[in-house]
């Protein structure tokens, strides 16, 4: 099963796919995690990405197409895998349908998940990061996925896991920027978005509204697929 899950920062698009990734036991790959992965072990990829995900830019395409095609051809993908981050515009939406075509490669289920973006980025400057698992959902104000107190610090309500809250969901101009990209119809996310819905093909688009609690979520999207 190959499928991709799309959502504006903030629409628990992270925690949604996690759930997905585990159902069907695929391959999760979720390009910001590899990003900042590569940031945090210092690496080339790491230091020329850090400035544009600082700022809420997007990595350029000639860094981050054949980053994720070479990871779909990784040995871990060929039972499936669930793409989460990417396509993050035309461009890029425009490449993988063609590799994914060249390659023999069915793209089973393209996930939307749609959110007001007054909504998403309210959701995003509470959320902390777990250590051990970012999609351990998180967040500071809402009551059902608040963090829990141990030593007097917050720490991860699901594991326990120590917190720390994303440079680039603290930056008001930097979210503003990535909602101004994936909301984009004519080249950004949507733009992608919109590609997909309009392919054809044996792909089905399953578009779920975002505003509910997790599991509601969770539960239209797993109806669908
Ligand atoms: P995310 O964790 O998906 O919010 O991604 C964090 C940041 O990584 C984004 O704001 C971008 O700077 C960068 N990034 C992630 N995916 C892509 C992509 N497909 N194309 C370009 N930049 C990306």
């Amino acid at each position: 099963m190959n499928i991709l899950i799309f959502g504006p920062n903030g629409s628990g698009k992270g925690t949604q796919g996690a759930i997905v990734q585990e159902k069907y036991n695929i391959a999760h790959i979720e390009s910001g995690a590899i990003f900042r992965k590569n940031i945090g072990g210092g690496t080339e990829l790491g230091m020329k990405a850090k400035e544009y995900i600082d700022r809420g830019d997007l990595v350029p395409d000639d860094i981050t197409i054949p980053m994720i095609l070479d990871r779909l051809k990784e040995d871990d993908c060929k039972e499936g895998w669930l793409l989460d981050g990417f396509p993050r515009n035309k461009v890029q939406a425009e490449t993988l349908a063609k590799a994914l075509s060249d390659a023999d490669i069915e793209l089973d289920y393209v996930i939307e998940i749609v959110l007001d973006r007054k909504v998403a980025k309210l959701r995003i400057t509470g959320r902390r990061l777990c250590e051990n698992d970012n999609n351990h959902p998180n967040h500071i104000a809402f009551d059902a996925i608040k963090p829990v107190e141990k030593d007097g610090e917050l720490v991860c309500r699901v594991c326990g896991g120590a917190l720390t809250a994303r440079a680039d969901d603290q930056d008001e101009e930097a979210v503003d920027k990535r909602h101004d990209i994936y909301y984009d119809e004519n080249t950004g996310t949507m733009a992608a978005v919109n590609f997909f819905k309009r392919l054809g093909g044996d792909t089905q688009v399953i578009s779920i509204d975002g505003g509910p609690s997790i599991g509601e979520v969770s539960e239209a999207i797993m109806a669908n697929l």
